[in-house]
């Protein structure tokens, strides 16, 4: 570096801000300095001053991979920073033959300092949140357009990021508690980012980051996996533990896009993605993800028409007791389509809850099936689940006694099946929803337990009858010991609490043996056998419980005496 380019020294004008002007070796060593910078930066004699060490702010993700832009590309970028001695600066960084040269001058116009801080604090809030002091969507906006296009292969990383079961916490604990959450959800983020980039609140429960690392595809999936760990943990509010997730979406320049709208589609595809894959979980963005969110835009726009075009059915899965009795069934919704099929529920319900559908095809399904159970022998109960959606829609109770009464079904046949998520989401409602489905006599099993929260005190303060321990912990019952430990726990508890076991997805006679020598009540699954259609259950009744569908019988589920 020639060391004899000398910048000249400005003359100095009293009352005047004096343009700092400063040349860096490209380790982004002081190589000379004017007058103005040795004036504004307090280090300025420092030997071997580093640019991060006159300007820190410039340490920050955003600031430093422009620097490095202006130095890879050779084109000049402005960045605007806060000093201490000067407040809000333009740094003008351009790369000259012998280095890189910068430039400082003050961002606002020159007036009295009040003034100045008025400004300062009118940009401020220009961008910037108020609930959660994080820069806004418009400071995201001119952030990410400055760091695009990117000019080496790694670019920055954009997330975009969405809280899961924010909606009820608003709706029902009301904006204040809404707030609360917004705010700790923030604070969290902040957290688990760390240094390596920046968050942006870009509204409602939406916020953004943008990271700027060296390994970056690798470091923002770790990144965003610490994201969805971090929310796992509930925020208390007033008291309350509530469990807000995250999803979250990935995109990485100039792999998947290299202009700001294009980034911003990708990661919301992703994001998209992580929702539809069931949410609290991160995805990065691939261009597959892209022929997904057509397909379904085609299948949404079939579902709307679904139910008037007849396409739904419904396959019963029996529930058998020891030693092989069966007790019931369990109906399950199957949508026909005209092109593509049978399509499963986990397919389509939660694209029908998302569209406010669930209640029609709920009670559709509610009434079709008691309907269907009305031919069955009058011992077999029917089992009938409830997505949290229908749950909390008002009314709920008496929809349900009116469709017995309209059907001629029984309520002690009738045995709704909620899953744990329903529960969280407006406490003291859903305890009289579940009181006075209880004294119309329907029976309340809890679906899917051990999978979501699992909090102990559901089990205290709901009147649940059953307990249907989920099937994640029965696949692997035969060589996992700690499957096998939690399943009996969750058996005796049950039993303390006066509660039934079903133990869903058996798949094998070992399986359900082992089950029913612990002591649960129930088993459900292939096993026993797989659901069926109505006219299939006909036949599997009148044979007096075997399945044709499956080579096993109950008679070859092996119980200890
Ligand atoms: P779920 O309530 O846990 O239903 C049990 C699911 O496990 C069913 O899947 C059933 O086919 C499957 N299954 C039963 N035995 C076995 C087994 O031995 N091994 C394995 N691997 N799976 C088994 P399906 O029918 O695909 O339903 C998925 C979920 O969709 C249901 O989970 C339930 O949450 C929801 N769903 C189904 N029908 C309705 C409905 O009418 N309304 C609402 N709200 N949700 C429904
Ligand atoms: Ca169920
Ligand atoms: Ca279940």
């Amino acid at each position: 570096m020639d060391r004899s380019q000398r910048i000249p020294h400005e003359p100095k004008s009293a009352n005047r801000f004096e343009a700092a002007v400063s040349l860096w070796d490209l380790d982004l060593r002081l190589l000379d300095s004017s007058k103005g910078f040795q004036d504004h930066t307090a280090l300025a004699s420092k030997k071997d001053l580093t640019l991060w060490e006159a300007y820190p702010a410039l340490a920050k993700p955003v600031p430093a991979a422009l620097i490095r832009q202006a130095i890879d590309t050779g084109e000049p970028r402005t960045i605007q920073i806060d000093t201490p001695k000067q407040g809000k600066c333009n740094l003008l960084v351009s790369l000259i033959h012998t280095g890189l040269l910068v430039i400082e001058t003050k961002a606002a116009s020159i007036g009295p300092p009040s003034e100045d801080n008025e400004k300062a604090q009118l940009i401020h809030q220009a961008t910037h949140d108020v609930l959660t002091g994080l820069p806004n969507r418009r400071q995201f906006s001119a952030e990410l357009a400055q760091l695009l296009p990117a000019s080496g292969k790694i670019g920055p990383a954009l997330m975009q990021l969405d809280l899961d079961d924010f909606k009820p916490v608003n709706d029902t604990l009301g904006h204040g508690a809404g707030d609360i959450v917004l705010k700790l959800a923030a604070e969290r983020i902040k957290e688990t980012l760390g240094q390596g980039g920046t968050v942006y609140r870009l509204a409602g429960d939406e916020f953004a980051i943008i990271q700027v690392r060296p390994q970056q595809a690798f470091e923002a999936e770790q990144l965003a996996d610490a994201l969805v760990a971090a929310f796992k943990k509930p925020f208390i509010v007033n008291g309350i533990s509530l469990f807000v997730g995250v999803s979250v979406g990935v995109a990485i320049a100039p792999r998947d896009g290299n202009e700001d709208e294009q980034l911003m589609k990708a990661a919301d595809v992703a994001l998209y993605a992580a929702k539809k894959e069931g949410r609290r979980r991160a995805r990065t963005f691939d261009p597959t993800m892209l022929i997904v969110v057509e397909q379904r835009e085609l299948l949404r726009r079939s579902l709307r028409v679904a139910l008037q075009r007849d396409e739904f059915f419904i396959e019963y899965q029996p529930l058998i007791e020891p030693p092989s009795t069966v007790v019931g069934f369990e109906a399950l919704l199957r949508w026909r389509h005209p092109t593509l099929g049978i399509i499963p529920p986990a397919a389509f319900i939660p694209m029908a809850e998302a569209d406010g559908l669930m209640r029609e095809i709920g009670q559709w399904m509610l009434e079709e099936a008691c309907r269907e159970a009305l031919s069955w022998p009058e011992h077999y109960t029917l089992a009938v689940n409830l997505s949290p959606a229908e749950f909390l829609t008002p009314g709920l109770t008496d929809r349900v006694s009116q469709t017995l009464d309209i059907v001629g079904f029984p309520a002690e046949r009738l045995e709704l099946e909620i899953t744990e998520g329903v529960l969280l989401e407006r406490t003291i409602n859903n305890l009289d929803t579940l009181n006075t489905l209880n004294v119309l006599g329907i029976q309340i099993s809890l679906d899917d337990f051990g999978t979501e929260y699992s909090s102990l005190s559901y089990l205290k303060n709901f009147p649940f009858d059953t307990i249907k321990i989920d099937r994640y912990f029965i696949k692997d019952l035969m060589q996992d010991t700690k499957s096998q430990t939690i399943v009996r726990s969750v058996i005796s508890l049950a039993h303390g609490l006066d509660m039934r076991v079903t133990a869903e997805g058996v798949e094998t006679p070992q399986q359900a043996g082992w089950l029913l020598q612990e002591g649960c009540d129930r088993l459900q699954g292939y096993c026993i056998s797989p659901p069926m259609r109505a006219e299939r259950l006909e036949e599997f009744i009148r044979q007096g419980g075997r399945s044709q569908s499956t080579a096993t019988t109950f008679d070859e589920i092996h119980i200890r005496p």
